[in-house]
């Protein structure tokens, strides 16, 4: 496995290339293999996830996806699928069979954070307790959590595991928490389309250096 250290030289190596108008990210990625990704905007339809201020979660969630679907088509290398790309709630099961049925490589949902203190703010990635540290997800988490930080410039909260239905895939998956709803300044940068980009952004280069 890489040092932590090696892995912030490589986000800060593939950043400067994605910066850099005619750059491309090295690795595989870009060649001709494909690597298929499945991204969930979390919750949908019935299920608005937090409200916090007339913001509902399931409408960020879905605007981060939209964005991904937006500069994703700038890396032929990833292969992205969409679990909603409208306002409908998919059970989750069913959003797993469909990454399975993809032949997704990884499965990422985007989601908000709430919390009672409005002064708690920053991004965390959570695995499902059954995923190994030094494991893929894990891996893939490690590298997504820190390209988001990166490219956001948010708090850094780390990994966390907790126990979520992502126990059912054997694919390398995360819930990714970008941001707090309850936190009134994130809150207004999670609106902005130029932060969403950011967030969209981070995760499109960690999943390139994950799968280079
Ligand atoms: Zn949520």
């Amino acid at each position: 496995m890489l040092s932590k250290t090696i892995k912030s030289v490589l986000v800060s190596i593939i950043i400067l290339f994605l910066l850099t108008p005619s750059g491309s990210a090295p690795g595989k990625a870009n060649q001709t293999s494909t690597v298929k990704i499945t991204i969930d905007a979390g919750h949908g339809g019935h299920d608005p996830g937090s409200i916090v201020s007339g913001i509902t979660e399931k409408s960020i969630n879905l605007q981060i996806a939209l964005k991904i679907k937006e500069l994703g088509e700038k890396h032929p290398g990833l292969d992205f699928a969409f679990t909603r790309t409208t306002d409908s709630y998919i059970p989750l099961l069913d959003r797993l069979e469909y990454a399975e049925r993809h032949g997704s490589a990884g499965y990422l949902s985007v989601q908000a954070n709430s919390f009672w203190d409005p002064d708690v703010d920053g991004v965390e990635t959570i695995l499902d307790r059954t995923r190994a540290q030094g494991g893929a997800s894990w891996d893939m988490a490690n590298l997504i959590q820190e390209s988001i930080v990166s490219s956001t410039g948010a708090r850094d909260r780390g990994l966390r595991y907790q126990r979520l239905y992502t126990r059912h895939t054997n694919i390398p998956s995360a819930v990714l928490e970008v941001g707090f709803l309850t936190s009134p300044s994130e809150r207004r940068r999670l609106t902005s389309l130029n932060y969403q980009e950011s967030v969209a952004r981070g995760i499109i280069q960690g999943l390139l250096i994950f799968f280079s």
